[in-house]
């Protein structure tokens, strides 16, 4: 467990005459002299620990101080004089999302922690509807708004954006900055894939409009670009008409093969679910999990009858998205998209909900989580990305041999098509056409044994190491590598260009330190 605190007195100084606050900022070699800087927003030193805590609570770097914008000129402000304090300052900036890292990458060490929650009201949105053929409908969001206020907003016009994360509790410039993957990626490409056009604040502190036409090297940079090239003020996200319902359905399989070859075969028609994923249950007691609740079933005589004798099992999960008026429609087309499956036929369960129940459907569990205490432990996840070619010799080493249970959170498995991301992003992912999303998402609630942060972060270890020694061609998603080496290897042969972009854009490495890249020329590189 990395913990570290760090106060730094110069900083402080430093940091409330960028407030405004007339002080003596002590000359040490290190700080420039420095005039007052006008804010629309403030700094505050009050909700240090808030900054230096995430998701993934394994990690706690105090920043120096947190700047609340009042406007994107406020985020340009701080940037553009931290950068003017020149390489040997050590301050930097994290923008915040909604913290969600799961290892300090929204952090900053003795740096500025920029909430960008403060630019994320739904005030800010504009949406702008189709303007007939050729011009797509969008929605102007602002980079600190949470994916779900960007639904709500456009649901009101009857809209909502195509590609999504499992939870939307999250922020717009926080999951472009990495991908932003979800059951919908298969057909429409990972959120990274639906962006039109950002507004972005450079390591330099300059506001710069990209798109694929203006600044394009900029745009895909900071797509999936770990917050490297700048801060993400706005973002111009593609919409589509919102469905209104959703047929949600959940079968189970205890063949691996029959498994990934039908979610195989459904990310690839063309008349298909409308989002596809799965998971892993591994319960060798037989003792099922709460996969079905809330789930009826289609035949609630066979269903009662079902029981694991303690195989692993695995969940298809799809939805069919539907008009009320044409439910008869959908009964059909989902009927002959089930007749193709080979589930195991009792283990049909399926709910209809409205579109916004389906889509917010995480923050219902982390309401209940929450409720027990149980959503602010530590998370020690792992994401991982195999290559179709592998995903057997995979599954068959770690559900098989390394893992003996999934009792400490969901185990995701399912494939999307590489045809749909856009390799000009800055995401990396495997070589192969089809590639596999395997996320372990367990948390730690116990100080030891099985619930413990030790116990699965030596699974997950486990599952890296047979990752690398069978050459299985694995890439990591949200990747909590720490030195510069790991990142080499990451990107390959793609770090040229990441590297590259850095030195445009940022080039005292000011931004995003968390993600531990690129180290800052006073600072060592922390590990
Ligand atoms: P933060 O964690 O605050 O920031 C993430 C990184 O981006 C940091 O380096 C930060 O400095 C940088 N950053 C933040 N805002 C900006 C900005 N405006 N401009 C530039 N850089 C910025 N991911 C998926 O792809 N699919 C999923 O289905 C999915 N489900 C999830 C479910 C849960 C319960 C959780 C906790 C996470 C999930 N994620 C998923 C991961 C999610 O994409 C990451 O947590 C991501 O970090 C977004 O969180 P955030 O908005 O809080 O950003």
């Amino acid at each position: 467990m990395v913990r570290v605190s760090v106060v730094c007195c110069l900083k402080l100084l430093l940091l409330l005459a960028l407030g405004g606050v007339t002080m003596h900022v002590p000359d040490e070699g290190v700080l420039a002299p420095l005039g007052p800087l006008r804010l629309d927003g403030h700094l505050s030193f009050h909700d240090l620990a808030t900054a230096a805590r995430d998701f993934g609570n394994r990690c706690s770097l105090l920043p120096a101080a947190v700047l609340h914008p009042g406007s994107v000129a406020d985020v340009a402000a701080a940037v553009r004089r931290v950068f003017q304090l020149g390489e040997r300052s050590p301050l930097t900036v994290a923008a915040r999302g909604h913290g969600h890292s799961l290892l300090g990458q929204s952090q900053a060490a003795g740096g500025i922690v920029v909430r960008m929650e403060s630019l994320g009201g739904s005030a800010m949105m504009r949406v702008v509807q189709s303007g007939g053929a050729g011009v797509p409908a969008y929605v102007d969001a602002p980079g600190g708004a949470l994916w779900i206020n960007v639904l709500h907003e456009t649901l009101k016009h009857g809209l909502a954006p195509k590609s999504w994360t499992d939870y939307l509790h999250l922020t717009v410039g926080g999951t472009l900055s990495n991908a932003g993957v979800s059951g919908q990626a298969f057909r429409q490409g990972p959120q990274v894939s639906n962006v039109n056009q950002m507004e972005i604040v450079t390591g330099r502190g300059d506001v710069v409009t990209c798109s694929p036409e203006e600044n394009s090297d900029l745009f895909y940079g900071a797509l999936g670009g770990l917050g490297q090239f700048g801060i993400i003020t706005r973002a111009r996200i593609a919409l589509e008409p919102a469905p209104k319902m959703v047929r949600w359905i959940r079968v189970l399989y205890s063949d691996f093969a029959s498994f990934t070859e039908d979610q195989e075969a459904l990310i690839s028609a063309e008349e298909t679910f409308d989002y596809i994923e799965g998971f892993v249950i591994i319960n060798r007691t037989g003792i099922l999990n709460n996969w079905r609740t809330s789930f009826k079933p289609q035949d609630p005589v066979q269903a009662s009858h079902f029981q694991s004798d303690g195989k692993v099992l695995y969940c298809l999960e799809m939805t069919k998205n539907f008009d009320p008026d044409e439910a008869d429609i959908m009964e059909q087309e989902v009927g002959v998209l089930l007749s193709r499956l080979r589930y195991i036929q009792s283990t049909l369960f399926h709910t209809d909900v409205t579109y916004l129940e389906f889509l917010d459907r995480v923050h219902s569990s982390e309401l209940k989580l929450r409720a027990q205490g149980l959503w602010e432990v530590p998370h020690p996840w792992l994401n991982l990305l195999i290559p179709r070619s592998t995903i057997h010799r995979f599954a068959r080493e770690v559900f098989g041999k390394i893992l003996k249970d999934s009792n400490n959170g969901p185990i995701l498995l399912y494939p999307v098509n590489r045809s749909k991301w856009d390799n000009r992003t800055s995401v990396v992912i495997p070589e192969e056409e089809i590639f596999y999303l395997v996320g372990f998402l367990s948390s730690a609630p116990s100080a030891s044994g099985h619930g413990s942060v030790e116990h699965a972060v030596s699974l997950n270890d486990k599952i890296v190491d047979f990752c690398d020694k069978a050459g299985v061609g694995m890439k990591q998603y949200l990747a909590p590598y720490t030195t510069q080496q790991q990142w080499k290897a990451h990107f390959g042969a793609r770090w040229e260009t990441f590297e590259r972009r850095k030195h445009m854009y940022d080039p005292l490495a000011i931004l995003a330190p968390g993600q531990r890249i690129f180290p800052k020329a006073s600072l060592p590189m922390s590990s």
